[in-house]
C-alpha cells in the first residue's frame, strides 16, 4: 500500500504530496486524513495522508515511520475546505490544511502538546469473589469505598492509606488504569428558559421553514433586541433534529459572557474555541468535537473549522466585525467558510448585527441574503437617548479636568451618586499618543515602524503599538536638548488617572490590550463590574460590543473622532458602528439610557446617524460615497503588499509588478503603486497596489503566477489579500 502525504516544510514552499511506504504493520489504522510521521530528506516531518493507492511513479520509496494519532484529524469535509482555501486565497495547501487546526494537530514536529490524563483505581473482580484472607482494616476500608466509587482517584484513596493501595495492587485486588481527561471545566448553573417574544418566535419560525436550506440570513437586531435569545433557540431546535451547531463571537472579551448564557441552557454540551485559551485546552475541546461529544461549538474565527458533523446551524454574531477576516496567511473570511460549509450541509447561515456591514446589508437588500429585522428591544424601552457633545465649542471654556465636558462630568457625578454604572469608551490605549518636543517639534517615533510611538505611565515606556519596541520616556529632547518634550493626545490610560484623580469616590476599572494581556483578566474585570464591584467600566473598542450589564445607564464616548481620522476608506463605517455598538449597552436593564458623544466633528454624518440610532440613512449616505469613488460594495478590492527590507529593490519589483498586473488585468483599474500607509514596519518597506475591479475571469491565474514568480525569492515578499478589511 502506498500513501500520499501532504509535509510541512516551512519556508521551502513546496506544495505537493510525496508517496510513502505504508508498513504492513499500520494496514488496519491508516486512513485518509491521519497524520503521520516521515523522513524527509534527513529529518523527520509530520504531514497527512490524503490519498491511499496501490501503484506509484516512483520507486525507491521511504516508508512511513508511525501514525501520529489514532484518530483521522481532516475529515473528508476539512479536505475539500482547505483545497477550497487554497484555491482562493492563493496560499499553499498544507497551510490552508494547518489554519483549520489547533496547534496540538498541526503537521509539524516542533511542538508536542499532550493528552492530559488521570490515573484511577477499581476493583478487579466483585467484592463477593475476593477470598484473600489477610485483608487488612484499612485495606478493607479502600475495597469499602472502591465498591460505592468504582472509578477512584489517587488522591482519594490516599487519605486512606498509601501503602495499602500498593499492596492491593500487588496482590492484583484492584487495578490502575489511565483515562484521558478534558482540561477546561465550567461552574454553572441550568436556568429555565425565558418564553420567546412574539417577533423572536416569528423570527426562529422563520429561520426554521428554511432548515435545509443553504440559505444566508441576516438578522438585523438593534441591540437589546434579543438575538441571543434568538440564536439558542435556534440551536435547541437543530438538537432536536439531531444537527450540531457553531457560534461565532467577535471578541474574547464577549465570550464569556455569551458562554455562560449558553452554558446555563445546554450545559456540558459545549465546546469553546478562541486565543485565550491554552494550547493544551484548546486540543482538548477540539478532540471533544472531532468525537463528536459535543453538539454546539462556541469561538473566535478559527471556530469556523470546528470539524462537527451534521451541523444544522451556523450563527455569526457581530457579523460585521473584521476580526473575522484573519491578517496572516491563508487570509480567509469566516463568513465565506460559514458559506461552503452551509452549502455542504444544506443548512441555515445565521448572520447577527445592529449594523450589519455594508457589504451584508446590500447583499440582503439584493435579495441574495435573506433580510430579516428586529426594530425594537425586548424590554420595549426606547433605544438610549444619544447626546453630542461638541468639542469645539466645549475647548474653549477649558474645565479643570480637560477631557471630559461639564455636561458629561455632571452626569457621571450624579450616576455615581445614584449607584448606577458607566461606561466609558475611548479607542486608544496607553496614556499619551503622541510625545513631541514644544520646542522643535521632534515626534518620539519608532526607529523600525513609521508610526509614533504611544507613552504608558505605568511602566514608564514609550511603545510601539506595531512591533513591541519601547524605550524610556525623557523630558529632554534628543533633537534640540531642551527639556521640552510633552505628552499630547490622550489614551485610557491617561483617562484613568484623571478620573482617579477628580472622583477619587468612584471605583473605576481599565479595559484595554494592557489589562488584559494575562489569561482570564477579561472574565475577572467582567465578572466584577457585573457584580457592581466598580462604578464605572474604562475602555477602548473592546467594551463596545455585545457586553450586557442590566444597570448601565451612561455611556461615554471621551472622543468619536479617533477612528474617524484612520486613513481608511472604511474609517466612516467603522465609526458608526462603534459609536452604535457601544450607545447599545446603555439602558438594558429597567432603568432608560444615556449617552454622550464627545467630537470635534458634531456634523458628519457617522455620528449623527449613530445619534439617531438611523442605520439605514448611515448605509444610503455611505453607499453614495462608495459608489462616487468606486469602493466596495460595488467594486472588489484586492490589496498586493510588496514588502522588502531592501528600499530600492521594494522599489523597483513594486514598478515591475504593477507593469506586469497592468499589462495583463485589462479589466482592473490598478492603482499605484505607492507607500502602504504604515510605510516602515519591523524595518521592512512596503509598498501596495490596490486592484479594484468587477469581475475578472483571468484575475486568479495571473496573481497565481506572479506569486509563483516570486515564491522562492528570499529578499522580497509579495502579499496579496482578497477583499482586504484594513488598509
Ligand atoms: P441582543 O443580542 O440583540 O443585544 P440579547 O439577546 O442580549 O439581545 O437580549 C437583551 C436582554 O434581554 C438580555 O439581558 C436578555 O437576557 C433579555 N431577553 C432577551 N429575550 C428575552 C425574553 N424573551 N424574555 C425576557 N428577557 C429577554
Ligand atoms: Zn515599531
Amino acid at each position: 500500500m502506498i500513501a500520499e502525504v501532504l509535509v510541512e516544510l516551512g519556508a521551502r514552499n513546496i506544495d505537493r504530496t510525496f508517496d510513502y511506504l505504508v508498513p504492513s504493520n499500520l494496514y488496519e489504522d491508516i486512513k485518509i486524513g491521519i497524520r503521520v510521521l516521515v523522513p524527509f530528506g534527513r529529518q523527520e516531518v509530520e504531514g497527512f495522508v490524503l490519498a491511499l493507492k496501490n501503484e506509484t511513479l516512483h520507486d525507491e520509496l521511504k516508508t512511513i515511520i508511525r501514525l501520529v494519532d489514532q484518530e483521522v484529524i481532516l475529515n473528508e469535509e476539512l479536505r475539500q475546505l482547505g483545497k477550497y482555501i487554497s484555491d482562493t486565497t492563493l496560499s499553499t495547501l498544507i497551510a490552508s490544511y494547518q489554519v483549520m487546526l489547533p496547534k496540538a494537530v498541526k503537521a509539524s514536529k516542533k511542538t508536542t502538546i499532550n493528552k492530559k490524563e488521570t490515573t484511577y483505581f477499581s476493583l478487579a473482580k466483585p467484592l463477593e469473589l475476593i477470598t484473600e484472607e489477610t485483608i487488612t482494616p484499612s485495606q478493607e476500608a479502600i475495597l469499602e469505598y472502591l465498591k460505592t466509587h468504582p472509578k477512584a482517584e489517587k488522591k482519594e484513596l490516599v487519605s486512606i492509606s498509601t501503602s495499602s493501595v500498593k499492596t492491593l495492587l500487588k496482590k492484583g485486588i484492584i487495578v490502575e488504569n489511565k483515562e484521558e481527561k478534558y482540561r477546561l471545566t465550567s461552574t454553572y448553573s441550568i436556568e429555565e428558559k425565558k418564553p420567546l417574544t412574539k417577533r423572536q418566535q416569528e423570527v426562529v419560525n422563520e429561520i426554521m421553514s428554511f432548515q435545509n436550506d443553504n440559505k444566508v440570513f441576516l438578522l438585523h437586531g438593534v441591540t437589546g433586541s434579543g438575538k441571543t435569545e434568538v440564536y439558542m433557540e435556534l440551536i435547541e431546535k437543530m438538537k432536536e433534529e439531531g444537527k450540531s451547531s457553531i457560534v461565532l463571537v467577535p471578541e474574547i472579551s464577549l465570550t464569556e459572557q455569551i458562554v455562560s448564557r449558553f452554558r446555563s441552557r445546554f450545559g456540558e454540551d459545549i465546546a469553546i474555541l478562541h486565543s485565550r485559551l491554552s494550547d493544551g485546552e484548546k486540543y482538548d475541546e477540539w478532540r471533544k468535537i472531532n468525537r463528536q461529544e459535543v453538539s454546539i461549538v462556541i469561538g473566535a474565527r478559527s471556530a469556523i473549522f470546528a470539524p462537527l458533523k451534521n451541523i444544522g446551524i451556523i450563527i455569526i454574531d457581530e457579523e460585521h466585525t473584521t476580526t473575522y477576516k484573519q491578517e496572516n496567511t491563508p487570509k480567509y473570511h469566516a463568513l465565506d467558510i460559514a458559506k461552503w460549509r452551509s452549502t455542504y450541509h444544506k443548512c441555515p447561515v445565521v448572520l447577527g448585527s445592529a449594523t450589519p456591514s455594508l457589504e451584508s446589508y446590500a447583499r440582503a437588500l439584493k435579495g441574495v441574503y435573506h433580510l430579516i429585522e428586529m426594530k425594537e428591544r425586548v424590554n420595549q424601552k426606547p433605544l438610549p437617548e444619544v447626546k453630542i457633545i461638541d468639542l469645539n465649542t466645549e475647548k474653549k471654556k477649558k474645565t479643570e479636568n480637560s477631557y471630559f465636558s461639564n455636561e458629561l462630568w455632571e452626569e457621571i457625578t450624579k450616576r455615581i451618586e445614584s449607584n448606577e454604572q458607566i461606561m466609558l469608551l475611548l479607542n486608544r490605549r496607553g496614556y499619551s499618543s503622541i510625545v513631541s518636543c514644544q520646542n522643535c517639534g521632534y515626534v518620539e517615533k519608532c526607529p523600525h515602524c513609521d508610526i509614533s510611538l504611544t507613552y504608558h505611565k505605568t511602566s514608564g515606556m514609550l511603545r510601539c503599538h506595531y512591533c513591541g519596541y519601547a524605550k524610556r520616556l525623557e523630558v529632554i529632547c534628543p533633537e534640540c536638548r531642551e527639556e521640552a518634550m510633552k505628552n499630547l493626545g490622550v489614551g485610557t490610560e491617561r483617562i484613568e488617572e484623571e478620573l482617579k484623580k477628580y472622583l477619587p469616590t468612584a471605583r473605576v476599572v481599565r479595559m484595554d490590550m494592557d489589562t488584559t494581556s494575562r489569561k482570564g483578566a477579561h472574565e475577572k474585570i467582567i465578572t466584577a463590574f457585573q457584580n457592581h464591584e466598580y462604578d464605572i467600566l474604562l475602555g477602548t473598542q473592546m467594551i463596545a460590543k455585545g457586553l450586557d450589564f442590566k444597570d448601565v445607564t451612561l455611556v461615554g464616548i471621551i472622543n468619536a473622532d479617533t477612528s474617524l481620522n484612520i486613513p481608511d476608506f472604511r474609517s466612516s463605517e467603522y465609526t458608526f458602528q462603534l459609536l452604535s455598538q457601544t450607545s447599545g449597552r446603555s439602558g438594558r436593564g429597567d432603568k432608560e439610557g444615556k449617552v454622550y458623544i464627545q467630537t470635534f466633528n458634531p456634523d458628519h454624518y457617522a455620528i449623527y446617524c449613530a445619534k439617531n440610532h438611523d442605520y439605514v440613512s448611515f448605509y444610503k449616505k455611505e453607499m453614495e460615497i462608495r459608489h462616487t469613488l468606486g469602493y466596495p460594495p460595488y467594486y472588489y478590492l484586492v490589496l498586493v503588499k510588496i514588502i522588502s527590507k531592501d528600499y530600492s529593490k521594494a522599489q523597483k519589483e513594486s514598478t515591475k509588478i504593477g507593469d506586469y498586473l497592468k499589462r495583463n488585468l485589462s479589466e482592473v483599474s490598478i492603482l499605484g503603486p505607492s507607500m502602504a500607509n504604515v510605510f516602515k514596519m519591523n524595518n521592512q518597506y512596503r509598498f501596495q497596489i490596490v486592484l479594484k475591479y468587477k469581475r475578472c475571469e483571468k484575475l486568479y491565474p495571473v496573481l497565481k503566477e506572479l506569486i509563483n514568480h516570486y515564491q522562492s525569492d528570499r529578499l522580497l515578499t509579495v502579499d496579496i489579500d482578497f477583499n482586504p478589511v484594513h488598509f
